[in-house]
This record gives C-alpha cells, structure tokens and sequence, in this order.
C-alpha cells in the first residue's frame, strides 16, 4: 500500500473513532441533539492545521525531503505534543486525530491543498477577528414610557467571596470591586441560592428559589411562564439588554427571557479559543485568552454609547474570568510565581480543570499554585467589571455579584457541580449608586433572590410575588437582618459528575449526586440531603465547616427540595453552545 492511501485510512479511521466518542458522550449528556456542524468544525479544524503545517513545510522541503513523510509528519506531532501534552491518556487518544490529520494532508497533493488550505485557514480564523458567531435576539420596545432610574447588573461569574479583597482577602483581587462598596451598600452575608450559574441566574431575574422557578441540574431551562427582572421593567418602559459570555446564561436556556436586546457572546470567544493557532500563541507567549470578557465589555460600551434618548435602561452583564480554566487569565502574572514556567502553570491549571469534571484529585503541592491562578482570574473580572464601572459613571443603580463560587479542594471537591459549603454559596454583593447611601455595611443574610425585588423597588414598579425582599430598607438602616434565614438548593448532578464514578466510590457518588438543600441562619447553617444526612454547623466557631453535628441542633427547618414539575423532554442545544460547555468542562 501506498503512503497516501495509509495515511488516508489511518486519518479516517481516527476521526471517526473520535466522532463516535463524541457523539457518545453528548448523547449522554443532553439526550441528543444536532451536533453534525460541531463534528465538521472539528474535523475542518484539524485539516486547516495539517494542510497548513503540510504546506509551510513543502514550501521550504527541496528534493527527496519533499516526500519524507518523516519530514511531512514531524511538525504535526510536535504540534500535538505541544499543545495537549499535560493531558489524560484518553485525551491523548482523542487528539491522535491531529496525527490522523497529518497523514491526511500529506496524501494532499500540492497543486490542489494550496487553495483548499487557504480557504479553510480563512473559515478557520475569520471568527477570531471579527466577533462573527455571536447571536442577538431583539424584541421591540413599548412605546411609553417614563423617568426612573436605570440599573446596570453585573455577574462576576464563579468569583468567590473569601477571595475579594473587598471582603478582607489579603491579595488586592478586587480593587474595582472595593472602590463601588464605598460609594454604596456592601453584603457581608449574601447568599446564592445554589452552587451552579442556572439555577442560580434563575432566581436573580426571578426573584424565586430554584423549587420554584424550576431551572437547575435537572431541567436546564427558564420556562416561557417566568416573570424576571427584566420583562416586567420592559412592559414599564425600560431599555433592557444582556451581554453573557456563559454559554449557559444564553438564549438556548430562556435566559434572554424580558430583554429587548440579548447577546449570547459566549459564541465568538469560544470560536476564538477553538482556534489552534491562537492557542498556540498563547502558550508560546504566555498571553492568555480571556474568556469572552473583552467581548462583552466592548459590546457593552458600543450599546451604551450608541443608545439615544432618556429612556431608563436595566443592563445585565456577565463576566465569565473566573471560572475555570483558571489559567486562562490575562492577569494571572501578577498572582503566580514568577519561578514557574507558562507550561507549567498550563499543567496546574489543567490538573484542576480536569479535577472539577472528571472528579480527580489534585495533589496538596499543587493546591497553593491552583489558588493563586483563580486569584488571577479573579482579578482579571474585576479588571472588566472596572471598564464597566468607568462607562457607566454615576448614572445608574450598579448591582455586583457573583452567582456561586467554586471549590479549590475544600471537602475533597472541585468545581461547582455539587455541594452547598460556603466557599460555593457566599457570595460577594455590592449596590451603589444614585439613592444607594454610601459605605453601608449590612450584615445578615441576604440571598440572590432579593436582588429582582429590590431593584423593581428603586425603579417604582409593581413586584410580583418572590421568595425575597426588597433591600431598601436594610441598606437604608432601617431594619435589621439578623433573624434572616436564607435557603440553597442543589439538585441531582448526574449527568454533570457522569465521569466521576471511575474515581469515587459508590457511596461517595451517593452523596455528590444527592438532591440537598441548606439554610443559613444567625451563626449556624442545615444542610440535608438526600441520601439521608443531616448536619449543622456553626459558622462563627468552625468557618470552614470542618466538624458537623446533628442538622436538628441548629434549631433551622428545613427539608430535601422537589423540583417544579416540569413537563418538558431534554433540553436541545445546538452544536456551538455544546462546544462552548465542553471548553468549560460540563460536557464531556
Ligand atoms: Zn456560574
């Protein structure tokens, strides 16, 4: 057999190995679903890299080192090496297909790859430079409207409360972050409502409990029947607008429920990561993507400063920088240490991306180079959310949280698929601005679901009902909170710890995968679940919830969450967004 025809087999034979995996693991995942345009960018990926690398090397190979396949095959392997080296063996396997890819492009004869390849690297790379892939959805505005004041929303997506220097963190993570608490109102006890971005998003355009607006681990969707912040201050007048860069905060989950304008920009980051290339440059130069953060502000501001009129206008934006994988952080220089190399980093910062969704463990020598990496990330939002501070100036009521945190090894966990400790639900939670009294500092719980009642409060528009309350009369002095109890839902996690069983023992998976549900009160905090346990802590004594005792001691209610029946069949998400999920680690 001739060496083209080999290596046409072998590249075949590789990609199709691969589609079926994938096609696997999705259809696990999400029930199915159209992902033969996610397979063709895959496979039209790696043919722009070999037909690209094949061609640079027939330009500069002269005589019998024309045909070397040795020659012709080298640059592809060490390319795959380069970029995926600090991966698990079934990643490796995965990522032969970039040899298969190679031998399939030696078996391209020159004459016709010149145009074929020129085409594809333009496919390839036009959605890094020109922000193609992002998606809008508009609805019209009504045509009354009336003063009041605008609001703008700010999700630090992950961002963890005891790693905010406006919380007291020793490292300066937050300074954008400090500067708004002391022109208005910080939370020193706010609360979401669960550990992950759906269910947790849900109940602040809600106002309810993920029990009862029904989008979480279970059912990935905000159903049509929902009132959120933003359709009721659109049907009062308001400009409403979104800018998410969380593939999951997106039209395709019903999360642009009430916006007149929605961008799901999410799209064209991820294009931009899934170009080899820009990875490539990224490793080599040590300057890292963001992760759809630039994208968002930038269109943000475009919104802003294009805008007419004195409409008052609600803006929702999310920052996705500090979720995982932490690595990718453009400030994370100013937070690692300076003695380990951007390799080596990748490989820390990938140890933990792979623990958080596969259910490995990361080393305790690691753990430390980890936290500071997610204090890159951290400060790389808050370097965002500071862009969005100076655009808006004092125009507008400003309200900064983040929708859940994420664990770095506390409990023997990673990631935010399961659990309802601390690091995972307190949550930092600043408003200022206009009518906002400055450095107000309440304590008390507070929870994600008091933000949709408060803001229709200071905008003068009729709440529907909610499980939270209006935060006026806290920030002004007026009440106190400390008799508040606050409640977190978590639901079962199946399908998100689908890959962890292989490391975690039977009864271990009993416990991560449960239904829970905490309520947090005075010191002490409840925790049940479905497998039956029910422990209490006592936050003030034992913070890193260490030494549980019986949940009844607490003296809190509370029971197992049901979820809202919801009749609906799996969750359809099309192919760019299930590429989105799988950069972030929730498809596998
Ligand atoms: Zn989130």
């Amino acid at each position: 057999m001739k060496f083209p025809t080999v290596g046409i087999s072998l590249g075949v034979g590789l990609l199709v190995a691969e589609c079926v995996a994938w096609i696997r693991g999705v259809l696990d995942s999400f029930g199915g679903g159209g992902i033969w345009l996610a397979l063709l960018q895959s496979l039209v990926l790696y043919v722009v890299v070999g037909a690209t690398i094949d061609l640079a090397v027939q330009l500069v190979a002269r005589g019998r080192w024309k045909a070397s396949p040795i020659l012709r095959g080298l640059p592809f392997v060490i390319l795959a090496i380069f970029l995926h080296y600090n991966f698990g063996v079934a990643k490796l396997l995965a990522l032969a297909t970039i040899p298969g890819a190679v031998v399939w492009a030696c078996a391209v004869h020159v004459r016709w790859g010149v145009p074929l390849a020129a085409g594809m690297v333009l496919f390839g790379f036009s959605p890094a430079f020109t922000g193609a892939g992002s998606q809008v959805t508009r609805t019209p505005l009504v045509d009354s409207w009336r003063d009041g004041p605008s609001f703008v929303l700010v999700v630090l997506d992950t961002v963890r409360r005891d790693h905010c220097s406006t919380y007291g963190y020793g490292r300066d993570t937050t300074p954008n972050l400090t500067t708004l608490a002391r022109s208005g109102a910080k939370f020193e006890d706010a609360y979401a409502s669960s550990c992950w971005s759906i269910p947790s998003h849900a109940s602040l355009f809600t106002g309810l409990l993920p029990r009862n607006h029904g989008a979480t681990f279970e059912h990935f969707r905000l159903e049509s029947d929902s009132r959120t912040v933003a359709s009721v201050l659109a049907a009062a007048g308001w400009e409403t607008v979104g800018f998410s860069a969380n593939p999951y905060i997106a039209s395709g989950t019903g999360m642009d429920r009430g916006f007149n304008r929605y961008e799901d920009l999410w799209r064209p980051a991820v294009m931009r990561r899934m170009v080899v290339a820009k990875q490539l440059w990224a490793r080599l130069t040590g300057v890292d993507q963001d992760k759809g953060g630039r994208s968002v502000v930038d269109e943000f501001r475009r919104w802003l400063d294009e805008r007419d009129g004195d409409r008052p206008y609600f803006a929702f934006v999310n920052i996705m920088e500090a979720h995982a994988p932490y690595q990718d952080a453009p400030l994370r220089a100013a937070f690692t240490d300076p003695g380990l190399s951007g390799g080596a980093l990748e490989k820390i910062g990938d140890l933990s991306h792979e623990a958080q969704w596969m259910g490995t463990r990361v080393d305790d020598e690691h753990l430390a180079p980890t936290l500071d990496l997610l204090d890159g990330a951290t400060a790389s939002a808050d370097r965002f959310l500071g862009e969005i501070l100076n655009a808006v100036g004092d125009d507008a009521v400003v309200v900064v949280l983040s929708d859940h945190g994420d664990l770095v090894g506390e409990h023997d966990l990673h990631g935010h698929m399961t659990g309802l400790y601390e690091p995972l639900i307190r949550i930092p939670l600043v408003i200022a601005g206009p009518g906002i009294p400055a450095g107000a500092e309440i304590r008390g719980p507070v929870s994600i679901v008091d933000v949709m009642p408060t803001i229709l409060t200071l905008a003068g528009v009729e709440k529907p009902p909610t499980d939270g309350i209006d935060l006026a009369p806290a920030m002004a002095g007026e009440i106190s909170l400390q008799d508040r109890l606050v409640t977190a839902e978590h639901y079962r996690t199946d399908r998100a710890t689908q890959l962890w069983a292989q490391y975690r023992s039977p009864e271990e998976m009993r416990s991560i995968q449960a239904r829970r549900a905490a309520v947090v009160g005075g010191r002490r905090k409840r925790v049940v679940a479905q497998d039956g346990s029910d422990l209490g802590y006592d936050l003030l004594a034992d913070p890193l919830e260490q030494r549980p005792f019986l949940g009844a001691d607490t003296g809190h209610e509370v029971s197992v969450p049901t979820p809202r029946d919801l009749d609906a069949g799996p969750v359809e998400l099309d192919p760019a967004q299930i590429e989105a999920l799988r950069s972030l680690g929730y498809v596998h």
